[in-house]
């Protein structure tokens, strides 16, 4: 975020303490106790808002698309028109507080290009919106901060878009760890990569916040995370000390990666002795996710896909049965946090606590692969 809207975001802050004490909860109160799916409103209707988060919010069962915030009206009238919602629940960016006088609207989804999560996260929040962020969840831990503020004040959930925490093979993961099935997985190892070709704001440092670490890479840290759970801990544990080193890949095409890296490798090294080897780029081809303990290993290869993940285990293949949406999952079970008052198990300090390893990363690789230990 840049500097001139660090100020009106203050100021939004500052508005905000001042009337959350008398907000009336409208949309909380009323999901609390009604049995209707909750309304949601897409913010941004670019590639992933329309090929996963659109369909997926056909197969959900406690949340349903009810309004959209897009900078083109052409394309509100025909999501409103195929999803069956009112006109009058097209918004675009500048006009994002009236949503707080909607009461089809329960939850506000963020799917706009990184540096704008901020913006339009506390706008949902200051009109009083549970919200999503997709990840990553801004570009520094700062705005993450002035993020959960903001919903913390409105008394509103916050959850980032992380598909994976849902995901089968993933819960499987978690299941491992927790239990110690195969001992404390104290080796991983994995890679997330494409190449870009095109100009895009993705290669962008002040839209993106970085290169494929920030898109992709963040990938692997959850995965990490998850792997890296302690015996008993719930669906996350924040308190850890992380110690992070980084190496910059040299770059091939500097013309093209003019301020954000083109590949990274990084280390993550857990409290419980874990460590954990990674890989981002965007300019070659990689998905792949192992962890190893004493007693087994599993591995994921592809490990971050939408949907045909293939799990192998040193018990054989892992198969869970009949794969969901991630993204339906994802979106129901937080429509499901806001109706049984109940945390969600990705909420924003989750995202703030990548965010903090991220901010390491590049920290180490600028100062030449230097190991810096971290509390998340
Ligand atoms: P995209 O470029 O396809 O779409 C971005 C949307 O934001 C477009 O509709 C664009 O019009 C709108 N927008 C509003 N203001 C803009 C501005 N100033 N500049 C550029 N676009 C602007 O991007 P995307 O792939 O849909 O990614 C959007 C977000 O979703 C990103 O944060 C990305 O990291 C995240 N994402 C998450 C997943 C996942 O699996 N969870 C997958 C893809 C993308």
């Amino acid at each position: 975020m840049k500097t001139p809207r660090l100020s009106s975001r203050r100021t939004f802050l500052g508005h905000l303490s001042l009337g959350a004490a008398g907000l009336t909860l409208t949309s909380r109160s009323r999901a609390q106790g009604s049995p209707r799916p909750l309304g949601v409103a897409l913010v941004g209707l670019g590639g992933y808002a329309t090929g996963q988060l659109g369909p997926a919010l056909k197969l959900t069962q406690h949340c349903r698309l009810t309004g959209v915030v897009t900078g083109s009206r052409e394309k509100g009238l025909k999501w409103a028109q195929e999803f069956g919602f009112p006109e009058k629940n097209i918004y675009n960016y500048g006009n994002m507080a009236r949503l707080a006088d909607n009461p089809d609207i329960d939850i506000v989804y963020v799917v706009t290009p990184n540096s704008l999560h901020p913006e339009h996260v506390i706008a949902a929040a200051w009109a009083r919106k549970h919200v999503i962020s997709e990840k990553p969840m801004a570009n520094s831990v700062a705005d993450c901060d002035a993020m959960l503020t903001a919903c913390r004040l409105a008394g509103v959930k916050l959850s980032v878009g992380y598909r994976l925490q849902f995901e089968p093979h993933y819960l499987e993961l978690k299941r491992l760890a927790r239990d110690g099935d195969f001992g404390v997985l104290k080796k991983m190892s994995g890679a997330l990569a494409f190449p870009i070709r095109r100009r895009v704001w993705r290669v962008e440092k002040k839209m993106a916040g970085g290169g494929p670490l920030m898109d992709i890479g963040i990938y692997c840290v959850q995965a990490a995370c998850m792997a890296a759970l302690p015996p008993g801990a719930g669906q996350w544990s924040g308190a850890s000390t992380v110690a992070i080193t980084a190496r910059e890949h040299p770059k091939t095409r500097p013309e093209f990666f003019l301020d954000v890296e083109e590949g990274i490798d990084w280390t993550m090294e857990f409290p419980n002795g874990a460590k954990a080897e990674f890989m981002t780029s965007y300019n070659q081809g990689a998905d792949r996710f192992r962890a190893e303990g004493d007693k087994g290993w599993i591995e994921f290869t592809p490990a971050f896909p939408y949907g045909g993940l293939k799990v192998t285990t040193s018990r054989g293949p892992f198969t869970p049965p009949v794969p969901r949406s991630q993204q339906a999952v994802q979106m129901d079970d937080f429509a499901l946090s806001i109706r049984e008052n109940r945390p969600s198990p990705v909420p924003g300090e989750m995202g703030r606590r990548d965010m903090v390893i991220l901010e390491a990363i590049y920290a180490s690789a600028a100062r030449g692969g230097r190991r810096i230990e971290i509390k998340v």
